[in-house]
C-alpha cells in the first residue's frame, strides 16, 4: 500500500518506538509513584518529555507543557477552559469557518452555553482576512482561536500576525497547531505571542493517543478551568495516570522532526501536482496561492467524484477530505467556505506524503490516478457534456 495520507495520521518512527518500548515492558512504574525507583525512573522519563517539547517550540518552561489525549482534548479543554474561566470579562469568542471539527463542534456547545461565536470567513486562497479579524473584535471578546495549517488544504495562517493583534487588543489567542508541527519548522513560542497551541504527537511519526496543551504561564499567567477532575497529575489540572509510554514517544518524536527535510518533501509534491495537471484537463490546486504544508495538496479533479476515484485505485491510501469527516456525506466544509461548489468540493482529493514518502510512490501514485481519472471519464456522461461545453 502507498501511504499517503499524513494528515490523517502518520507511520510511528522506529527511533520512537524504540524509545517507547521500555515503558511498555520492564519499566512499567506509575510515575506518580515516586517513592520507588521504578515510579521516579517513569517521573523523569516525563520530565525528559516535557522539556524536548518545551524545547522544540521555545516556550519559557517545561512546565508550561500540559500533556492530553491529543489535540481534540486540548483544544476541548483550552475553549472550554478559557470561557468558564474568563465568563465575567467577556462570552464572546473568534474563530474561523475553516476550523476542524473539534474546534467546531466545542465552539458548537459552547454557543449553546450562551457564548457568541464569530465564524471568520476565508477567501479563496483559504485564508481570513486581518482586517475582518480586527474589525470583529469587541469589549466582550475573550479569545480567537484559529488554526496554524488547515488539515484539508495545507494552507498555513500568518499567526504570527494574529498573536500580535490578539495581544495589542489583550484578547488571548488559542493556536490549534496539530497540522503545522512536524511539518515545517516549529513555531517559536519566544518571538509569537501565543497565549494557548496545542499539539498531537500522531500527526509527526509520534504515538496516538497522547498530545500536548501548551499554556503560557511567564507573560500573564493564563487560568484555565480544570477539564478532567482526578488526581494531582498535571498540577491537578488534568487528573488520571500517566500514559508514560506514549508521552516519551511524544517526546521524541517532536526531537526527531527538526531533523525532516522539508524542501525534499516539497519537491515530491510539486512534482505531483505538476504532473497530475500536466497528464489530466481541469485540475485545480486548492490553496496554492499561498504558503502551504510541504507535504499537503488539495486537489480538485473535474467531474470525477473522489469517492469513485478512491475505489479505483484501492492501493494508494489517500482521502478526500478530513478524516474526522469521513463518513457524512455533506462536501467539505472547508472547501464551501473557500467558494468551491459541491460538486466540486465532492470532486476532491487530499494527498499528504510524509518524510517515508519515496520517488516510486509518487509515480505509482500518478500512475493509479491518471489511469483511474481516464477511465472513469470516459464512462462518465456528464464528463463528455462538459467536455463538449454543455456543462459547467
Ligand atoms: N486539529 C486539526 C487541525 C487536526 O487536523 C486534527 C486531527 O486531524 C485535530 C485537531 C484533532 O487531533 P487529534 O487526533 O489529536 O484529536
Amino acid at each position: 500500500m502507498v501511504y499517503l495520507d499524513n494528515n490523517a495520521t502518520t507511520r510511528l518512527d522506529d527511533a520512537v518506538l524504540q524509545a517507547m518500548l521500555p515503558f511498555l515492558k520492564d519499566e512499567y512504574g506509575n510515575a506518580s509513584s515516586t517513592q520507588h525507583r521504578m515510579g521516579r525512573k517513569a517521573n523523569e522519563a516525563i520530565q525528559k518529555a516535557r522539556i524536548q517539547i518545551a524545547q522544540s517550540l521555545s516556550a519559557s518552561d517545561p512546565s508550561e507543557i500540559f500533556f492530553t489525549s491529543g489535540a481534540t482534548e486540548a483544544i476541548n479543554w483550552a475553549l472550554k477552559g478559557v470561557a468558564e474561566r474568563y465568563t465575567s470579562l467577556g462570552n464572546h469568542i473568534i474563530t474561523s469557518q475553516t476550523e476542524h471539527p473539534a474546534v467546531l463542534q466545542t465552539c458548537a456547545q459552547l454557543q449553546k452555553r450562551g457564548f457568541e461565536i464569530t465564524y471568520l470567513p476565508v477567501g479563496r486562497d483559504g485564508l481570513i482576512n486581518l482586517e475582518d479579524l480586527k474589525s470583529s473584535i469587541a469589549e466582550k471578546t475573550i479569545l480567537v482561536c484559529l488554526m496554524a495549517a488547515n488539515n484539508e488544504t495545507g494552507v498555513i495562517n500568518p499567526i504570527a500576525d494574529v498573536a500580535n493583534i490578539c495581544q495589542e487588543r489583550n484578547v488571548l489567542f488559542l493556536c490549534d497547531a496539530t497540522q503545522y508541527i512536524g511539518k515545517t519548522d516549529t513555531v517559536n513560542l519566544q518571538n509569537i505571542p501565543i497565549d494557548l497551541l496545542c499539539v498531537s504527537a500522531h500527526k509527526f511519526h509520534g504515538p496516538k493517543g497522547i498530545g500536548a496543551l501548551y499554556i503560557r504561564r511567564k507573560r500573564q499567567p493564563i487560568q484555565l478551568e480544570t477539564m478532567i477532575a482526578g488526581g494531582q497529575q498535571e498540577k491537578g489540572f488534568r487528573g488520571g495516570t500517566y500514559s508514560v509510554h506514549n508521552i516519551v514517544g511524544m517526546g521524541e518524536a517532536i526531537a526527531h522532526s527538526a531533523e525532516t527535510d522539508w524542501r525534499s518533501i516539497a519537491n515530491k509534491r510539486d512534482y505531483l501536482e505538476q504532473e497530475l495537471a500536466e497528464k489530466l484537463k481541469h485540475v485545480a490546486i486548492n490553496g496554492e496561492q499561498h504558503d502551504r504544508l510541504c507535504n499537503t495538496s488539495s486537489i480538485t479533479i473535474k467531474h470525477v467524484l473522489s469517492s469513485e476515484l478512491m475505489s479505483q485505485i484501492p492501493d494508494i491510501a489517500i482521502s478526500s477530505g478530513s478524516a474526522c469527516a469521513t463518513g457524512t456525506r455533506d462536501p467539505s466544509h472547508v472547501l464551501l467556505a473557500m467558494g468551491l461548489s459541491p460538486d466540486d468540493a465532492k470532486c476532491t482529493i487530499r494527498i499528504s506524503l510524509s518524510k517515508y514518502t519515496t520517488d516510486g510512490e509518487i509515480e505509482q501514485t500518478i500512475e493509479a490516478i491518471v489511469a483511474a481519472v481516464h477511465k472513469i471519464r470516459s464512462n462518465s456522461p456528464t464528463w463528455m457534456l462538459f467536455e463538449k461545453g454543455l456543462l459547467d
